[in-house]
């Protein structure tokens, strides 16, 4: 099989490049592969499905794991990554933000020409279908669906007069003028349905005559003739086949496994790559290297409030009272997102713009929803915005259809310890106020009023990631880089990287709309060349 252009991997950002691609004048021939199914499941669309999808290794989850974490007591941290045209926004909480505008200016003045806030904000909005902002500064056209949470939970609107009274003001956009302050989220949905990102770009692209989807298909290996990716070897259920690109290949497999494929084909650091037993093509050494995360500290109450979700009797009837309206007109208990409410606020009141980012769940969260709670809770997450530590992804074998080995290094910089326990205190005083008094809130673990030291010991008992991974193929314009900002991998021809993994530093908010506006942004490149 031939097309003009391979994209590995139908996350937010292959998605977003394969839809660019063939629908433009030049319409190349494009083959999208994908690992997992073609196809969302009943559970990705009901939005509460995300308590069930993300807490176990699946069909549509890969459930990584991380090495053990000396800062968190040792612990194996857990990484759900999803799988399946659409990759993570299959199974995650639908949240849209897009970070800050110095986040991007930042990468701009980091040497990423043409990546800064005004190169990038017409992307977001033309990626961008608000169903409830129609101003300048959002779009309504493009085909990411965002709305209101259908049915809010009245948890969610007792979180944010909780955060008013600890002074943390109202935003009614994250993604307006300015990000700072609590409020409820929008969420990639439409009628209260997720509307994940292969939906979007693709759903109506199907039996385009220029696009191949190839799904439950893994991409093992990038065949590459002298510095030139020339083609890609998948395995499918029935064997393996190869694919040749007549221009070029982008890997777009997600900052887990976008690093792992460039080792498997070569492209890494010589050293570990020979220790592998793999041959190297490329010797690019920080090819998995500054892997960064939001490392997430939680407070779980139990409470007793009605229609929040459960694992026990009440999230039951909750769950079959919501059927009918969710099937009927998309509202109901069956819509929630789970982190239906949050913010973005400062640290301590010298900080210049917010440093640390609150998810409210109308539900304990404990262990991503693997430890099981019977009863009604809430859960109050904190995580550092912009993290200093730096990790790693290295293969833990040449089989590809082994797991990498994931080192993010959680709380190995000093700021990251200081600013998550300023976090940890205001996420305990936030819970105390008095909008959640009737709540009647007990502490899972610890109390309410901890001591330093005990939030120290809470945070490296509890805190695992908020599923933010980026930067294992970090760009830049210094030779270190691993990506120039034309998203080409430096030192080959005809191999370009598209997703997450680009990102320099982790930008302050959640990451899918950040992870599709690249891959509108690659289509862009990709095209000025073709
Ligand atoms: C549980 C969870 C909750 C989250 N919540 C939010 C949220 O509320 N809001 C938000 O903005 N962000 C959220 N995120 C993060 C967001 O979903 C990701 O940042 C985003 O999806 C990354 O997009 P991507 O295109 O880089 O890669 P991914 O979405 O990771 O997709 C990569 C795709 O490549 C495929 N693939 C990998 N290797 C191969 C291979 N060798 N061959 C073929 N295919 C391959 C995978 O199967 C996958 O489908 C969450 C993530 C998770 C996991």
């Amino acid at each position: 099989m031939i097309a003009d252009y391979i994209i590995i991997g139908a996350g937010p950002a292959g998605c977003a490049l394969a839809s660019r691609l063939v629908n433009s004048s030049k319409s190349p021939k494009v083959i999208l592969i994908e690992a997992g199914r073609p196809k969302p499941s009943i559970l990705n669309i009901m939005p509460a499905g995300l308590a069930l999808l993300v807490r176990a290794k699946g069909a549509y989850n890969y459930g990584f794991k991380t090495t053990p974490q000396a800062e968190l007591n040792n612990r194996v941290g857990f990484v759900p990554r999803g799988r399946g045209v659409g990759g993570s926004s299959l199974i995650n909480a639908m949240i849209y933000i897009r970070g800050q505008k110095e986040d991007y200016d930042e990468w701009k003045n980091m040497g990423c020409n043409g990546w800064g806030w005004d190169d990038v904000f017409p992307l977001f909005k033309r990626s961008e279908n608000n169903a409830f902002f129609h101003n300048k500064l959002h779009g309504d056209t493009g085909p990411l669906k965002v709305s209101n949470l259908a049915s809010p939970n009245p948890a969610s609107y007792d979180f944010v007069k909780a955060a008013n009274e600890c002074q943390y003001p109202l935003n009614e956009d994250f993604n307006g003028a300015s990000q700072e302050g609590v409020g409820l989220y929008q969420v990639f949905q439409h009628e209260g349905r997720r509307y994940d990102a292969g939906t979007a770009y693709l759903g109506e692209l199907k039996n385009h005559p220029n696009l191949q989807i190839i799904s439950d298909a893994t991409a093992t290996k990038i065949l590459i003739e002298n510095k030139k990716a020339t083609g890609v070897i998948i395995k499918t259920k029935s064997g393996e086949t190869t694919l040749l690109a007549q221009k070029e290949i982008v890997v777009s497999a997600g900052a887990i496994n976008t690093p792992q494929l460039l080792m498997l084909s070569g492209i890494g650091p010589a050293k570990h790559l020979k220790e592998m037993d793999i041959e190297v093509a490329h010797d690019a050494k920080n090819v998995g290297q500054n892997l960064q995360d939001h490392l997430d500290y939680t407070a779980n109450m139990r409470v007793k409030a009605d229609g929040l979700i459960d694992f026990g009797l009440g999230g039951l009837k909750a769950a079959l009272g919501g059927l009918i309206p969710f099937l009927t007109n998309g509202k109901g208990a069956l819509t929630t997102n789970a982190a239906e409410a949050g913010g973005f606020i400062k640290s301590s009141p010298d900080v210049e713009r917010p440093d640390l980012q609150l998810h409210f769940c109308v539900s304990n969260v404990d262990d991503h929803a693997r430890k099981m709670h019977f009863l009604p809770g809430i859960a109050l997450h904190v995580c550092v915005l912009r993290p200093q530590s730096r990790g790693e992804i290295k293969l833990a074998s040449s089989n590809p259809l082994t797991a990498p080995i994931i080192d993010p290094n959680y709380l190995s910089a000093d700021y990251d310890k200081d600013t998550l326990l300023k976090g940890a205190k205001i996420v305990h005083k936030i819970l105390s106020a008095t909008a959640f008094k009737n709540y009647d809130g007990k502490m899972i673990y610890g109390n309410i009023d901890a001591s330093d030291d005990e939030l120290r010991q809470l945070i490296a008992d509890h805190a695992d990631t908020i599923y933010h991974p980026v930067g294992t193929c970090r760009m830049g314009s210094d030779e270190a880089s691993v990506i120039d900002p034309e998203l080409r991998v430096r030192g080959m021809d005809g191999l370009r990287v598209a997703d997450a993994s680009i990102m320099p530093t982790l930008i302050s908010g959640n990451t899918q709309a950040p992870s599709a506006m690249i891959g509108e942004k690659a289509s862009d490149l990709i095209l000025k060349d073709l």
